[in-house]
């Protein structure tokens, strides 16, 4: 490190480090003048809100391990789930937040499903029903049903097993 007082070379002659931060002291070999610096890991750790209020720190895996559940036997590439994973764990460390609810996590899952498909969608919504009304699920599935777009085998397999 340059020193900030005469821009020449420095030497490290102590070192001191608590928990994930690192100080430094520094003697200029130049003009001799001490000065100290802090090294500091930035960690994002986000927090998850659990429904109980507890809070535990934000994994991917389990993350996955829900989508892996909602999604189990379907017909759906793991890239899609890496890509929902990826969305997720994106919006979540873009945003400034050191919390989040697992109620707002669920949503956006909901939101990526209801696109991928539907009786994955059906699935985790009733996981988390407390936080998605029944009038709210049957309004996006028939959104959902009346999307011409929408997959029609998907739609078959939806009214047989559930309706
Ligand atoms: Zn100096």
């Amino acid at each position: 490190m340059s020193c900030p007082f005469c821009n020449n070379k420095s030497k490290i002659i102590a070192i001191e480090k608590k928990e994930t931060t690192t100080y430094r002291m520094h003697k200029c070999i130049s003009c001799n003048k001490k000065f100290n610096s802090v090294e500091k890991l930035l960690l994002r750790n986000t927090m998850v809100i659990k429904r109980d209020n507890r809070r535990e720190k934000f994994e991917e895996k389990k993350l996955l391990n829900s989508l892996s559940i909602a999604t189990s036997k379907r017909p759906i590439p793991t890239n899609s789930l890496n890509a929902i994973l990826e969305d997720i764990t994106q919006t979540i460390n873009d945003s400034d937040i050191n919390e989040v609810s697992t109620k707002i996590i669920s949503k956006m899952v909901i939101s990526h499903l209801s696109r991928l498909d539907l009786i994955s969608y059906v699935r985790y919504a009733s996981t988390y029903q407390d936080f998605i009304s029944i009038d709210q699920m049957s309004h996006e599935l028939q959104e959902l049903s009346s999307n011409p777009a929408n997959n029609h085998q998907q739609q078959k397999l939806f009214n047989e097993q559930y309706i």
